[in-house]
């Protein structure tokens, strides 16, 4: 049996008509960018992310940096977020020139940890937190941060929050929306996202006006009227083909996410049958929605021996991230070290995603949990 980390292909089947009536419309009106598509998916997006507003923009890696623009984060500024997440959580805050400060991740949610967040700021000097402007909570795999300390220490401390929603479109925290807590929700449109455009995209969502208009006016180099340029942009634009193929999805999003949660929630059957408690660990079960862009487990012993067991017996996994971005040569004038982030660098060792993805089957999520059994009996 194959088992894909995920299945593009098998999604499409189900909404090509639609796809192929939106696309040509786009080709027939030959109006490439930005535009009233992008404007519908803007006010879409902005609905079911429970926000006022939202820009959308070329990725996700581009909406966390135009983000941070707006703040007007720069150099000699820092900014805290976790080393446990895609490169570009990180990479965006040393491009606008400000340093990334990094906190340990809670081992049972792989999210920033409240405690590490609250005990870092309690030992800065003033200097060190008179630098500080922003916090970015990365909602890793599907699962919100731990939103109320974090909106509590940032309060405290005049910190932006920007929260890196890439994965987590439609997850909640105590009700709330991914993407609506903080001053901005950054959300990824990449094609293996929740929500994946035919392309890259992205969007920004933000309650308040001010940072709206700045968004709006950096997205388009800075612009506004155009060619006068009260600041500087860049190009962050999304293409009204993305914005189309989006609009189409969205309607299924919904659909899609219970089907992963149901399957999350699957595998915890099927793990409790398999006995195999002493070598694999699961998270707890999140009382708030989580939206499993990834399923992860974490494995005591073997996970790269695993791997390789499981791609032999047909099923995709994989690991994210393999190096926490305090380990990453790029950032070695950071000065962080080995040992400096114990959450994050076993995490790193022992963590493995498991196909979790809408359309597999119940037979195809047994054999995944069944060859696991096999290679560790
Ligand atoms: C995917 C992702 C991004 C970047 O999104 P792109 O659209 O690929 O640029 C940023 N942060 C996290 C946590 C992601 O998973």
């Amino acid at each position: 049996m194959q088992v894909p980390l995920l299945d593009l292909k098998a999604q499409y089947q189900t909404i090509r008509a639609e796809i192929l009536k939106v696309t040509d419309e786009v080709f027939e009106s030959q109006y490439f960018i930005l535009g009233p598509r992008v404007e519908r998916l803007e006010k879409e997006i902005a609905a079911y992310c429970s926000s006022k507003h939202a820009v959308g923009v070329s990725s996700g890696t581009d909406a966390l940096l135009v983000a941070l623009m707006a703040a007007e984060i720069g150099p000699g500024d820092a900014v805290i977020t976790t080393p446990y997440t895609f490169f570009a959580t990180a990479g965006s805050i040393t491009r606008t020139g400000a340093r990334p400060v990094f906190v340990d991740i809670d081992p049972d949610t792989y999210n920033i940890s409240c405690e590490h967040l609250e005990s870092l700021l309690s030992a800065m000097t003033s200097a060190e937190s008179a630098s500080l402007k922003a916090v970015i909570p990365v909602h890793l795999y599907g699962q919100c941060a731990t939103m109320d300390p974090i909106l509590k220490v940032a309060a405290d401390n005049n910190l932006v929050v920007i929260e890196d929603a890439a994965q987590a479109i439609g997850a909640e925290y105590r009700g709330r929306r991914a993407g609506s807590m903080g001053d901005f929700g950054c959300f990824s449109f990449f094609p293996s996202k929740n929500l994946g455009a035919f392309g890259d995209g992205g969007a920004v969502t933000t309650n308040t006006d001010e940072f709206y208009d700045k968004v709006r006016t950096l997205r388009v180099h800075g612009s506004g009227p155009k060619y006068y340029h009260p600041l500087i942009g860049g190009n962050f634009r999304l293409d009204a083909l993305q914005a189309a193929v989006i609009c189409v999805k969205l309607k299924y999003l919904d659909d899609w996410t219970d089907a992963r949660r149901e399957n999350a929630r699957k595998y915890r059957e099927l793990f409790t049958l398999a006995r195999l408690d002493d070598v694999v660990w699961i998270p707890a079960e999140s009382q708030d929605r989580h939206v499993y862009n990834q399923f992860v487990i974490s494995v005591k012993t073997k996970r790269d021996e695993l791997r390789r067991f499981m791609n032999d017996a047909g099923i995709g996994t994989e690991v994210y991230y393999p190096l926490p971005l305090h380990l990453q040569e790029c950032f070695s004038e950071l000065n962080y070290k080995k040992g400096d982030f114990p959450a994050a660098e076993h995490a790193a060792g022992h963590t493995l995603a498991l196909p979790v993805y809408p359309e597999m089957s119940d037979d195809q999520q047994a054999y995944v949990v069944e060859k696991i059994k096999a290679f560790y009996s």
